[in-house]
């Protein structure tokens, strides 16, 4: 038994929660271009600041049953689910790459921390802030020197097909549809992808986004009247780099096993 390893696991969670805990400031200020530092946590109806024995991730929001101390308030889970998710991710990034390196275990850990942050701030603002973009770009600089079985001119391939391929789609929609199908966000956060992936992994993130994306839009086309109504395809991007991010190496080593047959 390493345990070393298993303290790093145990750590990796608890950090994951609190990054987590920060990232619902970043999902809520970032939008509204607040300070993420200042004021400090305060309840969104009474204003009143929350002290830090109620901000302890999930602990608190299961001790005071979801409301404000102060006035009762109902708090969202949607808080608490931010904080369990990234939480997850980076025990999953502890577990799966720690072993063979830090590097990318520390860079993808923050890699899933921004697109769990884009994922939110896509769904529930339809925009993405090229901070975020800028900073999954970074992790995936970062990765180069890690060592995840992705050779580095696989992530330089993916960076320009991430662009190239959902700049022309950008581009063809306006163009023939007249409508612009794609945010200029969209095609950074694709940009950026690549580089954080290879263009190997980048193909199965939109591939995953691509299906489940068609198969959610298809079962809301189908419940409201408001066909035009425009929809923000960041976050299925998101979900589709995170488990390419994790799991990729994997899958498409399964995959290329099953279809060669070794
Ligand atoms: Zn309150």
């Amino acid at each position: 038994m390493d345990y070393i390893f298993v303290l790093v696991c145990v750590f990796a969670a608890i950090y994951g929660l609190c990054i987590g805990s920060f990232l619902n400031v970043v999902i809520y200020r970032l939008p509204l271009s607040m300070s993420l530092a200042k004021p400090s946590s305060h309840c969104p109806k009474c204003k009143h600041p929350i002290a830090w024995y109620d901000n302890i991730p999930v602990l608190s929001y299961l001790l005071l049953g979801g409301k404000c101390r102060n006035c009762g308030v109902h708090i969202p889970f949607r808080y608490t689910a931010v904080e369990i998710a990234n939480g997850i991710m980076w025990l999953l990034c502890a577990l799966i790459f720690w072993q063979q390196s830090i590097v990318t275990a520390v860079s993808s850990a923050f890699a899933c921390s921004v697109l769990l942050s884009i994922f939110f701030i896509d769904l529930e603002n339809m925009i993405i802030p090229d901070v975020l973009n800028l900073f999954l770009a970074i992790c995936g600089v970062i990765s180069i020197f890690g060592n995840d079985g992705v050779i580095w001119y696989s992530r330089l391939i993916g960076g320009a097909v991430g662009l190239a391929f959902f700049g022309l789609f950008k581009l063809g929609s306006l163009i023939i549809l007249k409508k612009d199908g794609l945010g200029g966000g969209d095609v950074l956060l694709m940009g950026a992808a690549g580089l954080l992936l290879g263009w190997e992994r980048l193909l199965l993130a939109v591939l995953f986004a691509s299906v489940v994306g068609s198969v959610i839009l298809i079962i809301i086309a189908y419940k409201t009247k408001d066909k035009d109504k425009p929809f923000p395809f960041a976050p299925f991007l998101c979900a589709g780099v995170t488990i390419s991010l994790l799991f990729g190496n994997t899958i498409i080593n399964w995959y290329t096993n099953l279809i060669l047959g070794i």
